[in-house]
């Protein structure tokens, strides 16, 4: 239809454009108000050991209650935040939220909890990026190790120099690493070897092809064993039926998180569902 009439489509994606980019920059003023405001919560889901059944931590994820649009995904304005730069003092906010409910974890008797918490790209290449999340640890006052920061292989390979000594500055604090969405890339893990990284995250689309394609299986086979092999975790993302539980059991996977144990939850939420959980089950290893 498009091609009979080039002057229709033409207008038609004109005007497409138009409100695309009209919106982004609705989207963009709307998103500075709401970290003025109070308009952005942290959800956090947990991350349960295999072997023990433990709460071993808690991934802190972004949601934005907008007054006009509900609950927003980060997927639809991380993205934005990330182009517009906003995505830098909206990072830092969500690592102070995770020290105060460290903190706050810590109180209520679950110590050892693990608080992780995603670098954008733009914000791990902001300048002043080591010296304000060791303010904000230092103000905070909590142990780091139980501060998990998640990069993607891309925010670390596209200046590796850079990531190295970011990474050991950071890890010299005490604050861990985790490698998010593993397996999307195009770097390898020997090529990020030489980085302190303790931690692998499987992306979630492997998890979600276990049943459907058997390079799935293979290919969790095969960074299991790797990560292994250079002494760091596995972590399985996107965990939502007992057959995909039971293979990454069998694999020797260390942790999974996903909807088939809990969803990301608002603090409240989390508190109760570690409450109605082996309490011993949640203290350090
Ligand atoms: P991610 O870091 O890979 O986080 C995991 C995503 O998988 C989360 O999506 C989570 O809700 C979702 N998920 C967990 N279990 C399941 C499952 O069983 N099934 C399905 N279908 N999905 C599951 P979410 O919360 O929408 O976040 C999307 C992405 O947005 C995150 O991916 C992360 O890259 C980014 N993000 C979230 N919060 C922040 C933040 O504070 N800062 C930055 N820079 N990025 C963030
Ligand atoms: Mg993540
Ligand atoms: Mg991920
Ligand atoms: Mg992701």
């Amino acid at each position: 239809e498009a091609k009979r009439d080039p002057g229709t489509s033409y207008r038609f994606y004109d005007r497409q454009l138009h409100i695309s980019a009209g919106y982004q920059l609705r989207l963009e003023a709307d998103l500075r108000n709401a970290l003025r405001g109070s308009e952005l919560e942290v959800y956090y889901q947990p991350r349960i050991d295999l072997a023990t059944e433990a709460v071993r931590g808690v991934e802190c994820l972004l949601r934005w209650n907008h007054p006009q649009r509900g609950l927003v995904g980060p997927d639809e304005f991380i993205p934005v935040a990330e182009r517009s730069g906003l995505i830098v003092p909206i990072g830092y906010w969500v690592i102070e939220q995770a020290c105060k409910r460290l903190r706050d974890a810590h109180e209520l008797g679950f110590p050892g909890l693990v608080f992780a918490v995603n670098l954008s790209f733009r914000q791990f290449h902001d300048r002043k990026m080591t010296e304000t999340i060791f303010r904000i640890i230092f103000n905070a006052n909590v142990d780091t190790s139980l501060l998990e920061l998640e990069l993607t292989e891309s925010a670390m390979m596209h200046d590796p120099e850079y990531a190295q000594r970011c990474l050991r500055e950071l890890n010299q604090l005490g604050i861990s690493f985790a490698l998010d969405d593993f397996g999307t890339g195009f770097s390898s893990l020997s090529n990020l070897q030489h980085l302190p990284i303790s931690l692998v995250k499987i992306d979630k689309s492997f998890v979600q092809d276990l049943g459907h394609s058997p390079d799935a299986e293979h290919i969790i086979r095969a960074i299991i064993s790797l990560a292994h092999s250079l002494q760091m975790s596995v972590v399985a993302e996107g965990v939502e039926t007992e057959a995909q539980l039971e293979f990454l059991r069998q694999q020797h996977c260390d942790e999974v998180q996903g909807y088939y144990y809990a969803r990301p939850m608002p603090w409240d939420e989390l508190v109760q569902f570690l409450n109605s959980r082996d309490r011993s089950a949640c203290l350090r290893k």
